[in-house]
C-alpha cells in the first residue's frame, strides 16, 4: 500500500492543491492526515471540502480543529492564533464544522501497519522537537512506527536498540528505507505553514511494501495565499511567515 501523509494544511488551499495535484500520478491508495486542517489560513471551507473529498481517508484531528470547532476555547492559544481560530469558527459551514468536530484523537492505528498521531501518541497536544521528546515517547509506547505533526518540521527519528538518531531532510525529495529493528518517529512536514525555514510545503509517501519514505517539498502559490490573508483581515504575520518558512 502506497500512503501519502499530510500534516498541518492550516487552511492554505494553494498549498494542499498544489500538492495533491502533483501526487496524483503516484497513485497513493490512501491519504492519511495528521491534524490541523484548519486555522491560520483564509480558506477553511475550501481545505476541508478538499480533504473530505480525498477516499479512502484516515485522519486525526489537531490542537486548531479542536478550537476552530469549538471542542476548545483556545486558552492556551496566543493571541493571533485564537483570533484566525475565532475567525475560521465563524467561517466555516455547518456541514464542515460538524464534520471537524468529529475528528477522532490520535494515536490511531492505520491499517495494523502504523499509528499517526498530531503531538505524540501519549498527549496530542505535546511537542516533539528533538531527541529527548523523542526518547520519551519511544520509551511510553510501542509502535514500531508512528508519524506525527504539529511543529511543522520534517524530520525521522531512529531508536535502534543502541542509540537514537535524527535524520533532518534537506533535499527537495529525499528517500529514506526504514531499517529492520529499528522504530521510527516520523514527522511529514507542514503543508501550510512550514516552520524549517523553507516555504516550500512538505509532504509524504510512504510505501509499506518496500518500507521506503519519502518526504518531499514543492512549490506553491504563496503570494496568491498571503493576499487571501490579508484580504481577510486576519493577522499580517500569518501572511508574512509563509514566505520564510518559519
Ligand atoms: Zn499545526
Amino acid at each position: 500500500m502506497k500512503y501519502l501523509i499530510l500534516s498541518d494544511i492550516h487552511s492554505n488551499k494553494e498549498a494542499l492543491s498544489a500538492v495533491l495535484s502533483h501526487v496524483r500520478r503516484k497513485r497513493c491508495d490512501k491519504v492519511v492526515f495528521l491534524g490541523d486542517l484548519v486555522g491560520y489560513g483564509a480558506n477553511p471551507n475550501q481545505t476541508v471540502d478538499a480533504l473530505r473529498a480525498q477516499k479512502p481517508l484516515a485522519a486525526i484531528r489537531g490542537n486548531h480543529d479542536k478550537v476552530c470547532s469549538g471542542i476548545e476555547n483556545g486558552e492556551l492559544f496566543n493571541r493571533i492564533a485564537l483570533e484566525a481560530a475565532m475567525w475560521t469558527r465563524r467561517k466555516l459551514t455547518r456541514s464542515n464544522l460538524t464534520w471537524l468536530k468529529a475528528l477522532p484523537q490520535g494515536p490511531l492505528l492505520v491499517d495494523g501497519k502504523f499509528a499517526i498521531s498530531h503531538g505524540t501518541p501519549i498527549d496530542e497536544d505535546a511537542y516533539i522537537f528533538g531527541e529527548i521528546e523523542a526518547l520519551n515517547v519511544f520509551r511510553q509506547t510501542d509502535f514500531p512506527l508512528c508519524f506525527f505533526g504539529h511543529s511543522h518540521f520534517p524530520v525521522i527519528f531512529g531508536l535502534s536498540p543502541d542509540a537514537i538518531t535524527t535524520i533532518l531532510t534537506v533535499a527537495p525529495t529525499f528517500k529514506f528505507k526504514l531499517e529492520e529493528g529499528v522504530r521510527y518517529l516520523i514527522n511529514p512536514g507542514s503543508i501550510g505553514q512550514p516552520r524549517d525555514g523553507n516555504p516550500l510545503a512538505s509532504f509524504a509517501i510512504y510505501d509499506s511494501e518496500s518500507r521506503v519514505v519519502t518526504i518531499s517539498r514543492i512549490e506553491y502559490r504563496v503570494a496568491e495565499t498571503q493576499e487571501k490573508i490579508l484580504k481577510a483581515g486576519l493577522p499580517r504575520p500569518l501572511a508574512d511567515r509563509l514566505a520564510l518558512g518559519r
